[in-house]
């Protein structure tokens, strides 16, 4: 006997009911058609290119980023799920981002040893952040590394094979701006400029930029705090001390972009989030997906490899988030969501479903996606699971049709109409139906 639950019984209930990890998101079936076509989409693209796939783990030491992303950036300071692991001590982190760990595996792999190397990688990466649209604790980056390579020319085949990304996936409204981050002796004269200039201008400085004057003067320049803008817009330019050899790799670089006919806008405030970048720095970003409006973020770090342990390796890379990346390619284009389905075989009656499951095999070695009813229920119901699957067509087996050695097949999409086949070529008659007569007697 049952009785209703009291209150606090439901209570409990709603309590225990478990909830993923806020800002960590499920993405299910209907959504999962979307991100398997975008995955496809982006491999033909890399192949396209010459990039090769390379998988490194989710979990690294925790010194691997402090020291691939700098002590003092929005990632280390306050972004990572680091913990202990508490088997052996190990300190750890969830990737926050792949290019520290394509360094490290690149030094352990001594992996640029005969020849620079091409390579991309997909999957998640968890930041600490405050969950909005555009902007979860576990999100996807398709990261792309060239390394080895010194450019400027490789800097452009990336932004140009960008440019292509997002024309063939019709995405128009993306802008792309540049800047040129220099070298570190050139940074450095520049750092001791801004300091000079900030502490000259103390008296207008927030919390943040204070704890950063000395620390990381260049973030400052980063700073979304109205009342500091007009400062922050006198402050001297990087460009202003540029010596000869940066402003040429720069120079190599707008001029393939030109020669390739992608527009850019120059961007003298663009420095990214993170501490090794030199050089080549570029952003990708979209009016369409309101203030989370990145998609792509890149540029140069030669210093990386290096400053890991490994030999001096010239590098530059990008990553595109790619929940915004799909949130707008499904603004602009209405994509296909129906299932990849050929078939839905309904089966009822004894002995039927016996051979319903070996018709089906037989039809899958003849190339065709299958789903085999299951679950059994009266023909009515069937047909309508059969309808909503998105198969092109549903193989009928009753009893009549079992002992007479046929199925009928139902064109489900566009025209309707039903035939009856003997079972043997069943796969070939199906063709034919769909695809128009001739081939079969
Ligand atoms: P933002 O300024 O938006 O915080 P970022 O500079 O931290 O971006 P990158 O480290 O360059 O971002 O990461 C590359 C891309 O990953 C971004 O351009 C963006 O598309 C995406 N991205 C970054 N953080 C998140 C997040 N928390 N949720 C979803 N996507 C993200
Ligand atoms: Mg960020």
């Amino acid at each position: 006997m049952s009785h209703p639950e009291s209150p606090e019984q439901s209570k409990a209930k709603k309590q225990t009911r478990l909830q993923s990890v806020k800002g960590m998101n499920d993405v299910l079936p209907v959504e999962g058609i979307h991100w398997e076509n975008l995955e496809v989409m982006l491999r033909e693209w890399l192949t396209s290119y010459g990039y090769r796939l390379i998988k490194t783990p989710v979990l690294e030491p925790t010194s691997l980023f402090r020291r691939g992303i700098g002590e003092v950036t929005d990632i280390v300071e306050k972004e990572m799920f680091s913990f202990v692991d508490r088997l052996n001590g190990d300190e750890l982190t969830l990737r926050p981002e792949f290019t520290a760990g394509i360094a490290r595996a690149t030094i352990q792999h001594n992996l640029t040893y005969a020849a620079p190397q091409r390579v991309y990688s997909m999957g998640p990466v968890f930041r600490h952040e405050r969950p909005q649209r555009g902007r979860y604790r576990q999100f996807h980056q398709l990261d792309v590394e060239a390394l080895g390579f010194a450019g400027p020319d490789i800097d452009a085949e990336l932004i140009v094979m960008l440019s292509r990304l997002w024309r063939e996936m019709g995405l128009e409204d993306v802008r792309l701006e540049i800047n040129c981050l220099g070298e570190a002796p050139e940074r450095l004269a520049h750092r001791q400029a801004l300091i000079t200039y900030f502490e000259a201008h103390a008296e207008l400085l927030d919390e943040d930029a204070k704890r950063r004057l000395h620390s990381n003067p260049l973030r400052i320049l980063d700073t979304k705090n109205p009342t500091m803008q007009d400062m922050v817009n006198g402050a001297p330019r990087l460009s202003e001390f540029l010596g000869a050899e940066s402003i040429a790799h720069y120079q190599g670089v707008k001029r393939l972009l030109d020669d390739a006919g992608v527009r850019y806008i120059e961007n003298p405030r663009l420095v990214r989030g993170l501490d090794y970048y030199n050089l080549t720095v570029f952003e990708w970003i979209t009016d369409a997906l309101g203030t989370q409006g990145t998609i792509c973020g890149g540029g140069r770090y030669d210093g990386l490899i290096e400053v890991l342990g490994g030999k001096p390796t010239p590098a530059i890379g990008f990553a595109i988030g790619l929940e915004r990346l799909l949130e707008l390619y499904l603004e602009v284009n209405q994509p296909d969501d129906t299932a990849d389905l050929d078939v839905y075989v309904v089966h009822q009656g004894e002995g039927t479903s016996r051979r319903a499951f070996t018709l089906a095999e037989e039809l899958r070695d003849a190339g065709f996606a299958v789903v085999l009813h299951a679950g059994g229920g009266g023909f009515k119901s069937q047909m309508k699971r059969a309808d909503g699957s998105g198969a092109a067509v549903a193989v009928i087996l009753g009893e009549n049709e079992l002992n007479a050695g046929t199925a009928a097949v139902k064109v489900l999409r566009g025209e309707s109409k039903q035939e009856e086949f003997k079972q043997e070529g069943l796969a070939e008659a199906i063709f034919g139906l769909l695809y128009g007569e001739g081939e079969e007697s």
